[in-house]
């Protein structure tokens, strides 16, 4: 089957996260041919009943693994193509990913090269469940090449996100008398003007660390002074949160409560000389993988812009390059 043809036919087979097993029989068969004719090993390591991640590799163990999710987010969208694009649910976001990367494992296989691995894990778009199976059991991986959509960028990292609730309390009493009360909203925005004085830090590669204050609410009426306020903070993380968090405990110690709600730390990338770059914003497995499979890099066809929409699609000038990005990256990689 032919790489557009391939990646119709993934796209054709329905995956939404949870029911994976077709999909997942239907590579674990292609990958299953190719270990046969070049002498690898292809299994289905069981995540849970009716749910398995596809594992193929060649050679004593997959030093460099390319690797991405098999799900898709709903509804399915079957395929179509026209002469630039292909369209349909996973297009990009990862059918299209999957079929460059077996086509470049075919590629590297015929040419003689061993030592490198197909993984593809289930769950992706829920919660990892795929990727945190593969990172306990390992097998030697050093170097991971996770597909998501990048434009054939590679990405050298990604913002982490750190939010918080800030919350104060006071004492009711007529405003016409407000030293019988205490005022949760004075106490908030002092609060909140010791958040916005914060230095916060910036990276040279993931730019400045941000911050939005993006829900503020409290109070009952004009001529109550208020018992209670609260607010939503959300920062964009470049690096490690410790000194930012040390910081926002201390802006609002004596005035309000902060509450943490979510850490998504940032994530730094390796790079590889030669190769376009770029940063991104979402999330993708390689947190989940912790490691385990090597050092991860980023990169895929096609742009998240248009992922999880009706609009799903993917140039097929790109899926055609990434076969050979691909193959060169892990040549690049099995020699180090
Ligand atoms: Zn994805």
């Amino acid at each position: 089957m032919q790489l557009f043809e391939l990646t119709r036919a993934l796209v054709d087979t329905e995956s939404i996260t949870g029911n994976e097993e077709r999909v997942g029989l239907q590579l674990f068969d292609y990958v299953a041919a190719l270990a046969a004719r070049y002498g690898g090993h292809a299994e289905r390591p069981e995540v849970e009943p009716h749910r398995h991640n596809v594992l193929a590799y060649w050679g004593d163990r997959p030093a460099v693994t390319l690797s991405t999710h098999m799900d898709t987010v709903p509804p399915f969208i079957a395929s179509r193509e026209d002469g630039e694009f292909i369209w349909g649910r996973g297009a990009c976001d990862t059918k299209g990913i999957i079929a460059a990367m077996l086509k470049a494992a075919e590629g590297l296989l015929e040419a003689g090269a061993r030592g490198f691995g197909l993984l593809f894990v289930v769950g992706e778009e829920r919660n990892s469940a795929g990727a945190y199976h593969a990172a306990a059991q390992p097998r030697g991986s050093r170097y991971l090449i996770n597909g998501e959509p990048t434009e054939n960028k590679l990405a050298l990292g990604s913002k982490g996100a750190l939010r918080y609730e800030i919350a104060a309390s006071g004492r009711m009493a007529h405003s016409a008398y407000p030293e019988l009360g205490e005022s949760a909203v004075d106490k908030l925005l002092d609060a909140l003007a010791a958040i916005r004085r914060i230095a916060l830090p910036a990276d040279d590669l993931l730019g400045p660390s941000t911050l939005n204050i993006g829900v503020i609410k409290g109070g009952r009426a004009p001529n109550i002074i208020a018992d209670q306020a609260a607010a939503e903070v959300m920062i964009r993380l470049v690096g490690d949160s410790a000194a930012t968090r040390d910081a926002i405990t201390r802006a609002v110690s004596g005035k309000a409560e902060a509450r943490e709600v979510l850490e998504i730390p940032a994530l730094r990338l390796g790079s590889l000389p030669g190769m376009e770059t770029t940063v991104v914003a979402y999330t993708t497995d390689i947190p989940a993988f912790g490691g385990a499979w090597g050092t991860p890099f980023l990169i895929g066809p096609g742009s998240i812009h248009v992922a999880h929409t009706l609009e799903e699609r993917v140039p097929k000038r790109q899926l055609a390059d990434a076969v050979g990005i691909y193959q060169n990256m892990v040549r690049q990689l099995l020699k180090d």
